[in-house]
């Protein structure tokens, strides 16, 4: 198989600095994206991308920009992976759309089938397809709402879950994703989420006191869903005590509420496990997919219990584009890169690297207050030394420096001041130290 002359894992894996960053081109194209972009879409790091591949992000002006962030969780198994490629150029040239719901086709099929055998639990799923993670969680939420019959949705504090009007109410954060932006869907209702830095509970001890506020505010009865993130996104990478998760899904179990989880972020091999929920055993009725899912082309899924899933009367979920089979013939590719590169095993080879190079930073600088997360998903929160009080400033500081010095780096939190490091699970180990190197300078260099 040939690979790719302009991208993809054969582009020269190093970081190179030819200009400043951005450079003249970047800067050039950056004129004319403010001219004709709504200014409402904002840019973390302005380059202007020609290729990437491997772990690598090459810019108009020549630099090779180490990537630790996969376009967020979206390119796990590289970008312009090899059977992506080749899957995608296969399927454009027989066709690009039928819709699914007019004249079906193999590969939505597939995807569906695929789903079935890699998500948590072993019994009968089912699947529908859609094309944005945003899109999965609202349809998850319809699924759960029929099934039960009742209406009221569960979410967390610091919760993620996409910028449609649904789920910008399920969403926890204000700015920049819902500010001015209501009126919000009703019947969502928040919980407190475990947050061991913050809240010192066991799971066991969060779990009660997120469930007694769902009875005592709610009232299980109304409940049709929980909808979770095993180790939440934007709002922080926030990784529950041990014990919440299976806690809040038994007591759903026992009072007849779907328990949905909300995997876009950590699915698809990210977290070490193919799935987040796999750590516990934890074994949701629904699954929301989407980013690592399809190698960068945008798909979505719902997956869970089939006779869940069957509740819904014919027509009742679907979409245009929805399973389109240019993104289902990617996914394929990379449900193969995944298989065939043990890419679970090597998230976790990442995140042993990711873990003892923040570890050393850790123990030099004290404004590094926890590290968390799990395989290629890690995080540190930087906190004014000695407190839980959150230093959004030297955290904008550190980016900043790390962004010059060509590494992709990105933050989240409802405080802005986490970074979470979300490398593709196909960056060579000496490009990654490479990015930690860069990145304690960072720490170093700022204060
Ligand atoms: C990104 C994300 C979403 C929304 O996905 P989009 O494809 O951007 O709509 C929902 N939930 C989680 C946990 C996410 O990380």
């Amino acid at each position: 198989m040939t690979e790719s002359a302009v991208g993809g894992p054969s582009l020269p894996q190093g970081r190179r600095l030819v200009t400043a960053i951005p450079g003249p081109g970047s800067l050039e194209r950056l004129d004319r994206k403010k001219a004709y972009v709504a200014d409402g879409v904002g840019t973390t790091l302005p380059v202007f991308v020609v290729a990437a591949g491997g772990g690598v992000i090459v810019d108009v002006d020549g630099n090779s920009l180490i990537d630790l962030g996969s376009g967020i969780a979206v390119v796990s198994v590289g970008n312009a992976a090899p059977a992506v490629a080749r899957n995608v150029h296969a399927q454009v040239e027989a066709f690009t759309h039928t819709c699914f719901m007019v004249t079906p086709y193999d590969g939505y099929v597939d995807v569906c089938v695929a789903l079935a055998d890699v998500t948590p639990g072993d019994h009968s799923k089912k699947s529908a397809l859609f094309n944005s993670g945003a899109e999965a969680v609202e349809n998850a939420v319809k699924i759960a709402r029929v099934a039960t019959g009742r209406d009221a949705v569960a979410v967390f504090d610091h919760a993620y879950h996409g910028r449609t009007n649904l789920t910008m109410a399920m969403t926890a954060k204000n700015m920049p994703y819902k500010n001015g932006f209501g009126p919000f869907a009703g019947e969502v209702y928040r919980a407190p989420m475990s947050y061991p830095l913050r809240d010192g509970l066991t799971g066991e001890q969060a779990a009660a006191r997120a469930i007694d506020v769902l009875e005592k505010q709610v009232g299980a009865g109304n409940l049709s869903c929980i909808v979770i993130e095993p180790i939440q996104g934007e709002g922080g990478f926030v990784v529950p005590a041990k014990g919440f998760l299976p806690a809040l899904a038994a007591w759903a179990k026992d009072n007849g509420v779907v328990f949905i989880a909300d995997e876009i972020q950590t699915g698809f091999c990210r977290t070490g496990d193919w799935f987040a929920s796999d750590d516990e055993g934890v074994v949701p009725d629904l699954v929301t997919t989407a980013k690592g899912i399809a190698g960068g082309l945008p798909l979505a899924a719902v997956t869970g219990r089939a006779e869940l899933m069957d509740s819904v009367h014919v027509g009742g979920l679907g979409g245009t584009y929805g399973g389109n089979p240019v993104a289902c013939a990617a996914a394929l590719g990379a449900l193969e890169e995944m298989r065939g590169g043990s890419l679970d095993a090597r998230a976790r080879e990442i995140g042993a690297i990711m873990a003892s190079r923040l570890g050393e930073l850790a123990a030099v600088h004290d404004v590094v207050a926890d590290i968390r997360g799990r395989g290629a998903m890690m995080a540190i929160e930087l906190c004014k030394p000695g407190t839980t009080e959150p230093d959004p400033v030297r955290t904008a500081a550190v980016a900043a420096y790390c962004h010059q010095q060509g590494v992709v780096v990105l933050t989240c939190g409802t405080w802005g001041n986490v970074f979470r490091f979300l490398p593709p699970l196909s960056i060579s180990d000496a490009l990654l130290e490479e990015a930690f190197e860069v990145v304690a300078e960072a720490f170093a260099s700022t204060r």
